[in-house]
């Protein structure tokens, strides 16, 4: 969400953000798979400051029936920013933005996901931005590919989503609020990093050819470390699991 221009400086002299990043810092990344109890599956993400839960349902019958297709399985999505999770309080149910970016958020995970194997059925994915601070998109494509993992419904790969844009004439990796909003631009963009496809790949404000080139750069690798993070987050899950299976012999 670019809304406009700001006295405030936000990338200073020596090339140091507001939150004391440099260009190409990403902030930090946790991933933990299968942290809620009634759900398929889940995951919980943070990027920085934003906080968001994923859950996922499935494959289940396709209800409504009419949305179902008999040659694969459809995703339905559904981001939501609960009321407390912004600064004003975010007015709840959805609104044209949450309805984007459900969408491209299921669009992204069409990708990956082997729907060919379930025809009828339905996958269901839950997105709940529990804080926001700028990249809750990417933030809960993450969490929701790690969810759909912990599911154990076939994938070919997972999906990291990471955002680059521009601010103060500057390319930064993984805009915070004031970037994005204040900044010239944002781009965030997801990726299958075994083939390094991109599945999601948005634009809001301008760049030039040469800083979009650097800024795709840049958020792909953020999206290769967020990647191994996501893999170990698995990783951990299947151990306790496995555990837990032989405590229960
Ligand atoms: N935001 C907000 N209220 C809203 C929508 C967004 O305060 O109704 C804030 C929130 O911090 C969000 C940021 O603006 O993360 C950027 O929103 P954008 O639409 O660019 O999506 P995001 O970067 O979260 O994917």
């Amino acid at each position: 969400m670019m809304s406009g221009h700001t006295d405030m400086v936000l990338v200073d002299k020596k090339g140091i953000r507001i939150d004391g990043r440099t260009a190409d810092q990403h902030r930090q990344f946790k991933v933990e798979a299968g942290v809620l109890n009634n759900a398929d599956g889940s995951a919980y993400v943070e990027i920085g400051k934003n906080k968001v839960l994923a859950a996922v349902y499935g494959p289940r019958e396709c209800h409504p029936r009419h949305l179902q297709n008999p040659n694969k399985a459809i995703i339905q999505c559904k981001y939501n920013m609960q009321a407390f999770s912004v600064s004003d309080r975010k007015r709840p149910g959805p609104d044209r933005r949450s309805i984007e970016i459900s969408k491209i958020t299921a669009e992204a995970l069409e990708n990956v996901v082997l729907t060919e194997l379930y025809p009828r059925a339905s996958i269901d994915v839950y997105i709940e931005i529990l804080q926001a601070n700028a990249g809750t998109r990417c933030a809960g494509l993450t969490a929701a590919s790690v969810a759909l993992a912990d599911a154990g419904i076939p994938m070919r790969d997972i999906v990291p989503a990471c955002a680059a844009g521009k601010a103060d004439g500057k390319v930064l990796l993984d805009l915070n609020k004031e970037e994005d909003n204040y900044g010239e631009a944002d781009v965030p963009i997801a990726i299958v990093p075994s083939t390094d496809e991109i599945v999601l790949l948005q634009m809001d404000g301008n760049m030039t050819r040469k800083e979009f080139d650097k800024a795709i750069s840049m958020a792909v690798g953020a999206c290769h470390e967020l990647y191994d993070i996501q893999k170990d987050a698995l990783k951990r899950r299947y151990s306790t699991k496995k555990e837990e299976v032989e405590e229960d012999e």
